[in-house]
């Protein structure tokens, strides 16, 4: 490949020959191109993708094919659409008796149930008592009376954790969790650990709304978009933002919805409700840990512009953007708001 390459810069481009001569000097015996790598995978409901840097070709390659296996490992554990995994047996039987689940599993409903107590219930992952009966290919929804009944379940302190046996109870029937909230950030952590782990400087991965960018794309920051949510094309940029090393979640209500009678119904519920939070289009939230991030970017839709944007200010290293139900922008309070768009 090399001698290849090689050859069809030096006819095309004669004037690379004495870089590519020190190049070739400065990494003797070096067996693959360096090269920027990228793929992406329908998974867990949404798309994950992966893109990376390497200085060797087959060894990124390797690295990139790992962190889909570990995703694929992760959705095995948490999803509830498969009825073997861990998180489901959790939902057949906890209202029954404790059920002992590995340390993974265990971690994140312990980390959710945090964010529950700092959200003071914004986030919730027992939302899936009501969310269980939407289908948004489908269109279906539940009904009035559904709502109703299954909003009884809704409440993370039904939820109780035995941290010496590791095992999880519902201290009611009828309760529910759902890790959609959370997991995509945990996939992509752990998917960044396993790039690092792999000698990766330069990487992303994403998965849905939820990205963590390892170090910078070689001496420039990388660009993030958010979606415009007004436009119905999915490529339109409303914000760029430049960043490095940081984890970055959006929840909009854009992802997975249908429209009825002109109300919007989509995948983010009010847990004091039962019914979709109203009120915002999209937040994004910046910060060091994709987990975090994650579960506070649900949590921010579901809380609104003004508690939301209280909330981030109370966490020094979380920062928010958040884009109302009418288009306008907000900024948390560490966020310099940029100047308007064309002047930059
Ligand atoms: P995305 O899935 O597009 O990345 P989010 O991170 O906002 O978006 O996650 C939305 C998912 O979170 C929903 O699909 C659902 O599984 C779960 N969810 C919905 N409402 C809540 C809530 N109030 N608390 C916790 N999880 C929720
Ligand atoms: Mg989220």
């Amino acid at each position: 490949m090399v001698p290849l390459l090689n050859g069809l810069f030096v006819k095309h481009n004669p004037g690379i020959l004495p870089k590519l001569a020190l190049l070739l000097v400065l990494t003797p015996g070096a067996s693959a191109l360096a090269a920027w790598l990228g793929e992406t995978r329908p998974m867990m409901g949404t798309e994950v993708s992966v893109y990376l840097w390497s200085d060797d070709e087959y060894a990124g390659r390797r690295a990139l094919e790992a962190v889909f296996v570990e995703a694929e490992r992760i959705n095995r554990l948490m999803s509830t659409y498969l009825d073997d995994s861990e998180i489901s047996r959790v939902n057949r039987l906890a209202a029954q008796q404790p059920v002992s689940v590995g340390e993974e599993l265990f971690g994140l409903i312990q980390r959710s149930l945090d964010v529950a107590v700092l959200t003071r219930g914004a986030f919730d992952i027992t939302y899936d008592s009501v969310g269980q009966h939407y289908d948004f290919r489908a269109r279906q929804r539940p009904d009035a009376d559904t709502v109703i009944k299954e909003r009884e379940n809704i409440d993370y302190r039904y939820v109780q954790l035995d941290n010496g046996a590791g095992s999880v109870t519902f201290l009611k029937e009828g309760v529910r969790i759902n890790l959609g909230g959370i997991a995509k950030g945990y996939v992509v952590e752990r998917g960044v650990d396993i790039l690092r782990h792999a000698g990766i400087a330069n990487a992303i991965v994403t998965a849905g709304g939820d990205s963590r960018l390892l170090g910078d794309r070689r001496g420039r920051p990388w660009m993030v978009g958010i979606r415009d949510p007004l436009s119905e094309d999915k490529q339109q940029v409303a914000i760029s933002v430049p960043l490095e090393d940081e984890a970055i979640s959006t929840s909009g209500d854009y992802e997975r919805f249908f429209d009825e009678s002109g109300i919007r119904y989509h995948h983010i519920i009010r847990p004091s409700t039962g019914a979709p939070a109203t009120g915002v289009h999209s937040a994004t939230v910046f910060g060091p840990d994709a987990v975090i991030t994650d579960a506070l970017s649900t949590s921010v839709f579901v809380l609104g512009v003004d508690k939301g944007l209280t909330l981030i200010g109370t966490l020094p290293d979380y920062e928010c953007i958040v884009i109302d139900g009418g288009g306008s922008v907000y900024y948390s309070g560490g966020l310099q708001t940029p100047p308007p768009t064309g002047s930059q």
